[in-house]
């Protein structure tokens, strides 16, 4: 099952181990201020649809 990570230098949601866009480690803890269920539940239907999306045109 995916978990969602959290960029604490970009405050970007991700699914992957170092962020792709500053290349820091990031956390599987999202901080509580980012944590509400609606905000991650619209940050995991716009990484699968990116994950998907790059599955699609590779
Ligand atoms: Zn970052």
């Amino acid at each position: 099952m995916e978990r969602i990570r959290f960029c604490t230098n970009c405050y970007r949601y991700t699914l992957k181990k170092i962020c792709p866009t500053c290349g820091k480690e990031t956390e599987i803890n999202v901080p509580q201020k980012y944590s509400k269920d609606e905000t991650v539940a619209y940050y995991r239907r716009k990484i699968k649809k990116e994950s998907f999306d790059k599955h699609e045109n590779n």
